[in-house]
Parts: structure tokens; C-alpha cells; sequence
């Protein structure tokens, strides 16, 4: 590792490497280090991640970060950076209660161009008959919210910052190299290294899979 470096960013998951590319987007040649311990870029909690984002905060700093954030990821999309961007929405589910307490957060969300439609249990359930309305007053969907790729991101960001910065490389002490080719297999792994999901391996077909997670109250 060279000396000097003016900014480290220890760790090349999604938000080192997020965190790369917009400081470099912002200040060209900016002398910048990404140290990743893994063999790859992308392959900690991001790889675990069912990416599903949404701007539906009550935090006015949430909202602005995740509307920040889905205009750019739209604009990487329309600039034919495929990162799997899928409006899908995103659906609360609320008891009586909490509709309540939301109520006024829901008034500041539609003011700050939060786009939501609040469903009757009648239509929650004609659309979702699997669902059990016990307590449910309301749902609370989200227009702007869905899901995208998390290894797409990761490469995009990971292309667009070594694009920039030319010194890469892997570094392995007492082991040979996997012999996997970088963005296009996952590294085999050798007693276990890393925490990615290996060729051939229990988690290796989620990478196939697009994740739906459901929840019931029983
Ligand atoms: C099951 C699951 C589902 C999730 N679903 C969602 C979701 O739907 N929507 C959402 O927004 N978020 C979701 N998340 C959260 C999201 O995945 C994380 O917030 C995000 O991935 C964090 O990114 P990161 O770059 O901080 O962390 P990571 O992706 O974990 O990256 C950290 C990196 O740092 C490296 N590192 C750590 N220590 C060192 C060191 N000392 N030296 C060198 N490198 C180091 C690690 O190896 C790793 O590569 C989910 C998380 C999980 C686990």
C-alpha cells in the first residue's frame, strides 16, 4: 500500500464504494484508496441484501437521502446502466393505532412529493387473498419504491471508480488464487474465505432468484 493517500475507505461494499464514486464524481483526481478484505467487491451484507428501497419516511433527512437515491438510480437506468431497477412499490400494512400516529407524517410525506395511495382492506385483500386482516385498518403503498440488482450497483460503481484509479489488484498470503474470473464467477473460496456465496454452494442459486419476502401476523 502506497503512503499518503488522501481519503481510505475501508471496506468495498455498497457504501464504499457509493461513497468512491461520488467523491470522485465531485473532485477529479482525488487521491483515494478502497482497501476490501475480501477477495471481491460487493460480497458482505450487499450480497445479502433483498435491495428493496423506498423514499416513505416520517424523517425529512430519510426522505431526501432515498429521493436523492432513486433519482439517481432511475438516471443510471435511462443512461442504460442495467442495475434491475423495478418499481414494484412498497406496502404497509397498519393497525388503527398506528394509522394514528402516522397520520401526520403521511400529511408531511405527500407535501415533500411522496407518491402513495392508502388501500382499504376490501382492496388488500381482493389483491392479496392470501393476507389475514386480524387488526388491519389500512395499507399504505408506495409508487416510487421497488427493488434493483445490488451486484449490478456494486459493479457499476466499482467500474466507474476504476475507471479513475488504475492501481488494483488482489493480494493473497499462503494461498493460491481461485482462478475465477472477476464479474463473472463467484470466487470459488478456499476454506471458507470470504462470506460470498461460492459456485456450487447452498446460497449460490439465490443469486438467480429474485427474493420476495411476506409477512403474516398469525
Ligand atoms: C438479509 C439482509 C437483507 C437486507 N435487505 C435490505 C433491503 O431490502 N434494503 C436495504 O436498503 N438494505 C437492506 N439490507 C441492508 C443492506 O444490505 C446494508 O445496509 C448494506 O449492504 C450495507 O452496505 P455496506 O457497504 O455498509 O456493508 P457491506 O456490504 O457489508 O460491506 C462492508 C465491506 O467492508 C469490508 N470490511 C469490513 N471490515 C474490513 C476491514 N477491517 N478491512 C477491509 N475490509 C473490511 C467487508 O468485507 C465488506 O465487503 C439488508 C441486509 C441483510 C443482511
Amino acid at each position: 500500500m502506497t503512503q499518503g493517500h488522501r481519503v481510505i475507505i475501508i471496506g468495498a461494499g455498497i457504501l464504499g464504494l457509493a461513497s468512491a464514486y461520488h467523491l470522485l464524481k465531485s473532485q477529479a483526481g482525488l487521491d483515494l484508496l478502497v482497501v476490501e478484505r475480501l477477495a471481491a467487491s460487493g460480497r458482505g451484507d450487499t450480497a445479502r441484501s433483498a435491495a428493496a428501497f423506498r423514499d416513505m419516511f416520517s424523517s425529512p433527512v430519510n426522505r431526501q437521502l432515498s429521493q436523492g437515491s432513486i433519482a439517481f438510480y432511475e438516471s443510471l437506468e435511462k443512461d442504460s446502466h442495467r442495475i434491475g431497477l423495478k418499481k414494484i412499490g412498497y406496502l404497509w400494512l397498519k393497525t388503527a393505532g398506528q394509522m394514528a400516529k402516522w397520520r401526520q407524517a403521511l400529511a408531511h410525506m405527500a407535501d415533500a412529493g411522496v407518491a402513495f395511495r392508502t388501500l382499504e382492506v376490501k382492496e388488500l385483500t381482493a389483491r392479496l387473498p392470501e393476507l389475514r386482516p386480524i387488526d388491519l385498518s389500512q395499507g399504505i403503498f408506495g409508487l416510487n419504491c421497488g427493488l434493483l440488482d445490488p451486484a449490478r450497483l456494486t459493479r457499476f460503481y466499482e467500474q466507474e471508480v476504476l475507471k479513475r484509479e488504475f492501481e488494483v489488484g488482489n493480494l493473497y498470503i499462503n494461498r493460491g488464487i481461485t482462478g475465477a474470473r472477476v464479474g463473472v464467477q463467484p470466487f470459488g473460496g478456499f476454506k471458507m474465505s470470504g462470506s460470498n456465496a461460492k459456485a456450487g454452494g447452498p446460497d449460490y442459486v439465490r443469486l438467480f432468484m429474485e427474493m420476495k419476502t411476506v409477512a403474516e401476523k398469525l
